[in-house]
C-alpha cells in the first residue's frame, strides 16, 4: 500500500485535514503521518512552521510498511522542507512530492491509496483533486482555450481568488525561457502580480521570480498561461513572447526546442581545437584538500578559449562557510534577524547592478541576471518565512532556500542545470553580506595573473572585464558554461576540467594553452617564450608543400558554418573533418532533414569547389546527444557511439546521409563522407553501401580503433579513403581515457604503438593507392607533421590556427627526411624517445 505524509505549517490544520480525509474511507485506510508545525514556544504555544527532519522521519517511519510514499504539502516553505527531507531521509522507499492542493489532495490520495492504487496513480489523483471544484464553480470554462484567448481567471492558484485575466502565449524563441527571457519577463512585470504556468500541467511561477521562471522548463513550442489583474502587463508580456524575446522566432512543434540556457553560437559550441567534449568533468571530491602540484607538471583539461598566456596564479577568495543548521533564533529575536535578509539581498543586488552598469555584452547581461536573482521576491519571502517560522538564522535560511532552487534547476538537466552556479554565487554573496565576511570573488591585482578556481561563477568571470587577468583555469565547467562563453568573449585563453588545478599554489607561474587544453606549472622561461611565440598565428599561404615542392594538402577541422568561414579566411585548402554532431549538441530531439541540409550547406558554401569531408554523427562518450545515445551505459567510450548508433537507429543515419546528399547537390563543394568509430570491415562495407545508396560517391571511414588500423588493407577494399582520428586511436590503443588529465602521458600520439599503427595504415594506403588523412589533434602538431608524412599520410587536418605553423614545418623538410624521422620515431620504445629520435634524425 502507499503511505501518505501530510506536511503543514500547522499541526491543527494537518490533523483536521487528516480527520476529514479519513471520513472518506471506512475500511483499510492507508497509513498517514502528519509532519506539521515547528514545535512550541516557552509557553507551550504551537509555532507555525515546517521541519525537514520531521518530514524525513515521517517518510522513514512509513518506509517499513509501504511500497511508496506520497507527500502533500500546504504552502511556501512546506514544499522546501519536503524537498530537503528527500536528502535527509535514510530509507530508499520511492517518494513523490505531490503538486496538489493540500486538503482536496489529501482526500483524493487517501481514497486512491485505500483502493490499492500504485504511487503514480495516487499522485495523479491528488494532482487533479481540484478538478471537481473547478468544474462546479466555472462550468462555462472551455476545456481547450485557443491561443491569445482572454477570459476570467479559470485556474488561479489557490489563495488568489481576486478576479484575474489570463492569456495564453507560445514560446517562440529557439532556446525557450532561459536566463535572459526570464529577466525580461521579470522586468516587464515589475510591480504587477503576474504568474506564468506551463501548460498543460507544468509548474507555476511568479513573474518576479527568476529562479521559478527557469524552473518552468519552458521550451520552444510550449504554451504558457499568463495571469494578472492588469490587462496592460499581459499585453506587454505577450509582445515579448511574440517576438521571441528579441532572439528570433521559430515556430517549431511543441516541445521541439532544446532545453538550454544560453544562446550558443556555432562557434561557441565548438571549443576551438580542443577535443570535442560536452561531458562534465569529474569533480574533485569537495571535502578533500587539493594535492599540491609540483613544478614541471603539465595539467590537462579542455581548452575552451584559444590562445596562450603565462602569469602567476591567483585563486579566488575562500568559499563562504555553510551557516550552522542547528542554530535556532529565539522567538523574540526573529523579526530583527529576518530583516537582515531583505537588507543583504538588496545590498548584493545593488552591487551587482552597479557592476552590470560598468560592463557590456554577455558580462552585462549576466550581472543583471544575477542582480535579479539576488532580489528575487520568492527567495526573500521564503527565507524570511524560515527565520520567522522555524527560527533559522538569516544566513542559514538563505542557504536552504538556495539549496532548494539549485535542486530544482539540477533536476531540469542540460544547460538550465548550469545555472546552479549562478544561484550558488548569489547565495554566497548574500550570506557573506549577512555575516559581514569579505565578498567572495576575484581579488583586484595590478599585475597580470592567471585566475584558478574550482568553478567560476558568471559574476566572477564577468568581473574580469578590463582587469589584469590573462587566462582562466577551472577544475569544473564545460564548453558551454558561462566561464567558457565569457572567456571567449573577453579573448582570454581558458582551460576547464583541469583536475587538481586548485592544488596550484598562489603566485606559481603557469603557462596556459587554451588550444591544447594544457596548464604547465612553473615552466622554464625559454618554454614560455617558445609557447608564446608559437601562439602567434603564423599566416598560411593556402598550399601545403614540402621542401622539394611535393604537395601535402592542409585542411581544417570545423564544427559548423562559423568555423568554416574562419577556416576559409585562414587559407585552409578544404575541410578534413566536419564534426556534424557539434551542430546539434543543444538538441534534445533529432534534427529534421531540412534542418540538417541548412546546417551542412552553411559549411559547404564556405568552400566552393574544394574538398569537404563530412563525418556522420559521432555522438556518445564525451559528446552524448540526448536523441542518439542511451544515458545508462557503463562504459560509454566503449559503447554505442559513432557509427554504432545506426545499429539502434538506422533512420538517424539514413536521414543524415539523405540531408548530406541534398546539401551536396545544392553546393559546389566536393563532398566526401566518413563514419566515426569503425571497428570492423563489415561496418565499413555496410556504411559505404548505405552512403553510396544516397548518391554520395566518395566514402571513407575513420581509423580510431586499433582494430580498424590493423584491418586497414581490408578497409581499403570497400572505401575510398580513411582518416586517422588520432585522439581516439591513442585512447583505445593505450586504454587511457582521453578526458583524464592524469593519463595525458599515455594519450600521446608520439607513443610508438600509435605511430606504428599509423605506419600500418599508411603502408596499406600506399599499396591500395588510397588517401590517408589525419584529423585528430596530432594533425596540427608541427613537430609531428614530418613523421606523419613519412608514415604515409597524404593530408593533415587541424584547427585553422595551426595551419601556418604546420605548413612552415613541412616546407623545411624533404620527403626523404620525412621517411627518416618516421622510421626513427616509430622504432623508439617510448614517447619521449620517439620525440628525441625524430629531432635527432632531422639534424642528420
Ligand atoms: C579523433 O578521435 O581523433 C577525432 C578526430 O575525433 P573526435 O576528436 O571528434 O573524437
Ligand atoms: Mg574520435
Amino acid at each position: 500500500m502507499i503511505g501518505i505524509v501530510a506536511v503543514s505549517h500547522s499541526a491543527r490544520l494537518g490533523e483536521a485535514a487528516l480527520e476529514l480525509a479519513l471520513q472518506m474511507v471506512h475500511v483499510d485506510a492507508p497509513p498517514v503521518r502528519v509532519a506539521a508545525g515547528a514545535g512550541s514556544d516557552g509557553d507551550g504555544k504551537p509555532i507555525l512552521g515546517t521541519d525537514a527532519m520531521a518530514v524525513a522521519a515521517a517518510i522513514d517511519d512509513l518506509a517499513a510498511e509501504c511500497d511508496g510514499v506520497l507527500v502533500l504539502m500546504d504552502l511556501g516553505s512546506a514544499v522546501m522542507s519536503a524537498e530537503l527531507a528527500l536528502e535527509f531521509r535514510t530509507s530508499d522507499v520511492p517518494v513523490r512530492l505531490a503538486p496538489a492542493p493540500f486538503v482536496e489532495g489529501l482526500l483524493a490520495a487517501v481514497v486512491a491509496a485505500a483502493a490499492g492504487g500504485a504511487l503514480d496513480a495516487v499522485a495523479e489523483e491528488a494532482a487533479v483533486a481540484l478538478a471537481g471544484k473547478t468544474a462546479q464553480l466555472q462550468p462555462t470554462a472551455p476545456v481547450e482555450a485557443v491561443p491569445e484567448e482572454r477570459d476570467q481567471d479559470k485556474a488561479a492558484p489557490p489563495g488568489r481568488e481576486s478576479a484575474r485575466i489570463t492569456r495564453r502565449v507560445r514560446v517562440r524563441n529557439p532556446l525557450g525561457i532561459h536566463a535572459r527571457p526570464a529577466a525580461l519577463i521579470a522586468e516587464t512585470s515589475a510591480g504587477a502580480d503576474v504568474r506564468l504556468r506551463r501548460l498543460p500541467d507544468g509548474p507555476d511561477a511568479s513573474a518576479g521570480s527568476l529562479s521559478r521562471l527557469l524552473v518552468l522548463g519552458a521550451r520552444r513550442g510550449d504554451e504558457i498561461e499568463l495571469s494578472a489583474a492588469d490587462d496592460h502587463v499581459l499585453d506587454a508580456l505577450a509582445a515579448l513572447f511574440e517576438n521571441g524575446f528579441g532572439e528570433g522566432v521559430d515556430d517549431a512543434p511543441a516541445g521541439a526546442g532544446p532545453a538550454s540556457d544560453e544562446p550558443v553560437s556555432a562557434t561557441e559550441r565548438s571549443a576551438p581545437a580542443a577535443p570535442a567534449s560536452a561531458a562534465p568533468a569529474p569533480a574533485a571530491p569537495a571535502a578533500l584538500a587539493p594535492a599540491p602540484v609540483p613544478p614541471g607538471t603539465t595539467l590537462r583539461g579542455r581548452g575552451v578559449s584559444a590562445g596562450v598566456a603565462a602569469a602567476p596564479v591567483v585563486t579566488l577568495a575562500p568559499p563562504v562557510p555553510e551557516p550552522d543548521a542547528a542554530a535556532v533564533i529565539a522567538v523574540g529575536g526573529r523579526e530583527t534577524e529576518a530583516s537582515s535578509i531583505d537588507r543583504a539581498c538588496l545590498a548584493v543586488a545593488a552591487d551587482l547592478r552597479s557592476r552590470a552598469a560598468a560592463a557590456s555584452g554577455d558580462a552585462h547581461d549576466i550581472l543583471e541576471a544575477s542582480a535579479l536573482l539576488a532580489s528575487d521576491p520568492d527567495l526573500i519571502a521564503d527565507a524570511t518565512a524560515l527565520v520567522r517560522d522555524a527560527g533559522r538564522s538569516a544566513a542559514r535560511a538563505i542557504w536552504e532556500v538556495a539549496a532548494a532552487q539549485q535542486k530544482a534547476l539540477e533536476a531540469l538537466g542540460g544547460r538550465t542545470a548550469e545555472r546552479v552556479a549562478d544561484v550558488r554565487d548569489v547565495r554566497d554573496r548574500i550570506v557573506a553580506e549577512i555575516l559581514g565576511l569579505a565578498s567572495p570573488g576575484v581579488p583586484q591585482r595590478d599585475e597580470p595573473f592567471v585566475l584558478v578556481a574550482r568553478d567560476l561563477s558568471p559574476a566572477d568571470t564577468a568581473a574580469l572585464h578590463g582587469g589584469r587577468c590573462v587566462a582562466l583555469v577551472t577544475e569544473q565547467g564545460g564548453p558551454t558554461s558561462h566561464t567558457a562563453i565569457i572567456a571567449r568573449s573577453l579573448g582570454l585563453p581558458a582551460v576547464v576540467g583541469v583536475i587538481g588545478a586548485t592544488g596550484l599554489s598562489p603566485d606559481t607561474t603557469v603557462l596556459v594553452d587554451g588550444d591544447r587544453g594544457t596548464v604547465e606549472v612553473d615552466p622554464e622561461p625559454a618554454r614560455i617564450d617558445a609557447a608564446t611565440r608559437a601562439a602567434v598565428v603564423t599566416p598560411f599561404n593556402g598550399t601545403g608543400r614540402l621542401a622539394d615542392g611535393s604537395r601535402l594538402p592542409l585542411l581544417a577541422n570545423v564544427g559548423g558554418a562559423a568555423d568554416a568561414e574562419t577556416a576559409a579566411a585562414a587559407g585552409a585548402e578544404g575541410i578534413g573533418l566536419f564534426r556534424t554532431e557539434f551542430c546539434f549538441l543543444d538538441r534534445t530531439d533529432a534534427p529534421t532533414v531540412a534542418e540538417q541540409v541548412a546546417a551542412y550547406r552553411g559549411v559547404l558554401s564556405a568552400f566552393p569547389g574544394r574538398k569537404v569531408v563530412v563525418r556522420t554523427l559521432d555522438a556518445g562518450s564525451d559528446k552524448p546527444l540526448p536523441f542518439a545515445n542511451a544515458d545508462d551505459e557503463q562504459n560509454p567510450a566503449l559503447g554505442v557511439r559513432g557509427l554504432r548508433i545506426a545499429r539502434r537507429s538506422p533512420q538517424l543515419l539514413d536521414d543524415q546521409l539523405r540531408a548530406l546528399a541534398e546539401a551536396a547537390s545544392a553546393e559546389s563543394a566536393l563532398v566526401e563522407v566518413m563514419a566515426p568509430m569503425v571497428a570492423s570491415a563489415d561496418e565499413a562495407r555496410d556504411f559505404a553501401a548505405r552512403a553510396r545508396g544516397f548518391g554520395l560517391e566518395r566514402v571513407g571511414v575513420m581509423i580510431e580503433t586499433p582494430s580498424a588500423a590493423l584491418l586497414a588493407a581490408e578497409m581499403f577494399e570497400v572505401v575510398d579513403f580513411v582518416s586517422l582520428g588520432t585522439n581516439d586511436l591513442a585512447q583505445y590503443t593505450l586504454a587511457a581515457d582521453r578526458l583524464l588529465g592524469e593519463l595525458g602521458d599515455l594519450n600521446d600520439p608520439w607513443q610508438p604503438a600509435v605511430l606504428r599503427l599509423i605506419g600500418m595504415v599508411g603502408s596499406a594506403g600506399r599499396a591500395a593507392n588510397r588517401a590517408v588523412g589525419v584529423c585528430g589533434e596530432a594533425g596540427g602538431d608541427p613537430t609531428l607533421a614530418p613523421v606523419l608524412m613519412g608514415l604515409g599520410v597524404t593530408s593533415l587536418s587541424m584547427t585553422p590556427r595551426s595551419l601556418g605553423r604546420v605548413a612552415a614545418a613541412l616546407a623545411a623538410v624533404t620527403p626523404e627526411q620525412c621517411r627518416r624521422v618516421a622510421g626513427a620515431a616509430s622504432a623508439a620504445a617510448t614517447a619521449a624517445e620517439a620525440r628525441s629520435a625524430a629531432a635527432a634524425a632531422l639534424e642528420r
